[in-house]
């Protein structure tokens, strides 16, 4: 395992180049083709047998099982997230299921932090208890002691968020990874809010995901997913009779893979601007006595944590969080931002280059059940904020304030 002080995610980002494309083309080629030929006979079943593959004589069998474009972009996320192997899905989605499928047999069982992005949960909580027998069991990760008492003799995955949707808390990795191992089980580690900020195999995870639909493709109009972690695991799941990734298929088109690694070169500096911008703001919102979360402030409960495990530079992620007391509130706040203001929208996802807004609670976590969204504390009033970087930082604040100010705060 590479070591923190050894890593910059920035750098072996671009340490994995593009292929030129055909013609010497500077961008990498899209390769479009859903089937790929051999000039020998033997060669088809050496790959059927594993024995030849993109690694080993630059062979491609079929379009679900390793492309050459995925698999550029692939390895860029590898390199970025440390991790010996990756592959691309077509959603953040398809990666969580496919993973946690890989890692559990039914009867087996997941812990997991119990503030965690809603389709998430509800894959655990609901799909995987009545489609697979698979059941999990949410605990607070902050709370050692309830971590440790959770574990049953069939749990093979522990499963957290670096930075929690939507809830902004920073789980202690390390912990984790060193409790799950000792159950013999994985720890797994959605790292979709915190790209390049923090690189959680550094801390002791064994499968890193995202969601590449938000920061890492940054523009809104793809919708991928990415599984990192080592080559045993990455292979597991192309496994011809138990690979998840082979057999359920949720492969990344290739097209969209080239979309996303043209954006990747510049994923450090939007990432710097977000963080920049929603520090300022979450700062300037506490000043003015709002209760804003956001991890980089001294007063965040997990301001330390983050702290001690971010890679330098990249700041503490884009989103905030402002709990203004009431929907009704939060709603005439979004509302006017968008509306009157012409500042974000009104949509769920994130790390778009415009802010958007959401109410958790009402929308990306409403499949929680009630208590469930207390034990997590998604208050109703709950406004999330992706915070995006177009206009200027004071031309941004200024609508924000004028936003406040209309609904009374
Ligand atoms: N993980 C997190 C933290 C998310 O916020 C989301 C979606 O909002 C997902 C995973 C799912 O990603 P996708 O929509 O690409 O399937």
């Amino acid at each position: 395992m590479t070591t923190p002080t050894d890593h910059d995610p920035a750098a072996a980002l671009a340490s994995v180049r593009h292929e030129f494309g055909e013609h010497g083309g500077v961008n990498l080629s899209i390769e479009t083709s859903s089937t790929f030929t051999v000039l020998e006979a033997g060669t088809m079943p050496e790959m059927f047998q594993g024995m030849r593959g993109p690694d080993v004589g630059g062979c491609y069998l079929y379009g679900r099982h390793f492309n050459p474009t995925v698999l550029v972009l692939a390895r860029q996320l590898a390199a970025m997230e440390a991790c010996e192997s990756a592959y691309c899905t077509g959603s953040g989605m398809a990666a969580i299921s496919a993973v946690i499928l890989q890692c559990c047999n039914a009867g087996e069982h997941v812990v997991a932090s119990n503030t965690l992005y809603g389709g998430t949960w509800a894959f655990l909580n609901d799909f995987l208890p009545a489609k697979a027998n698979i059941t999990t069991t949410f605990v607070d990760t902050q709370d050692e002691d309830a971590v440790k008492s959770a574990f049953q003799s069939g749990t093979r995955v522990l499963y957290v968020e670096t930075i929690s949707n939507p809830t902004l808390r920073v789980p202690d990795l390390a912990r984790l990874a060193d409790l799950a191992h000792a159950h013999d089980a994985r720890l797994v580690v959605d790292n979709t809010f915190a790209p390049l900020v923090v690189t959680p195999r550094l801390h002791g995870a064994d499968v890193v995901i995202h969601s590449l639909t938000k920061f890492i493709n940054g523009a809104s109009d793809l919708v991928a997913g990415a599984v990192c972690a080592d080559r045993a695991f990455i292979d597991e799941l192309f496994d011809l009779h138990t690979g998840a990734l082979m057999l359920l298929g949720p492969t990344l088109d290739p097209r969209g893979a080239y979309e996303i690694a043209m954006r990747l070169p510049h994923l450090p500096i939007r990432m710097r601007e977000h963080a920049a911008r929603a520090a300022t703001f979450a700062q300037r919102l506490s000043d003015r006595g709002l209760p804003a979360c956001y991890p980089g402030l001294a007063d965040h409960p997990d301001h330390e944590q983050l702290s001690r495990i971010s890679n330098p530079g990249f700041g503490a992620g884009g989103l905030l969080t402002v709990d203004l007391g009431t929907t009704e509130k939060a709603n005439a706040f979004m509302e006017h931002l968008q509306n009157q203001e012409g500042f974000g929208y009104m949509a769920v996802s994130l790390g778009y280059a415009e802010t958007l807004l959401s109410c958790p609670a009402a929308s990306t976590s409403s499949e929680l059940d009630d208590a469930s969204l207390g034990d997590a504390g998604i208050l109703p009033g709950l406004v999330r904020i992706s915070v995006g970087y177009t206009g200027s930082l004071e031309q941004r604040w200024g609508q924000l304030e004028r936003s406040l100010e209309a609904v009374g705060l």
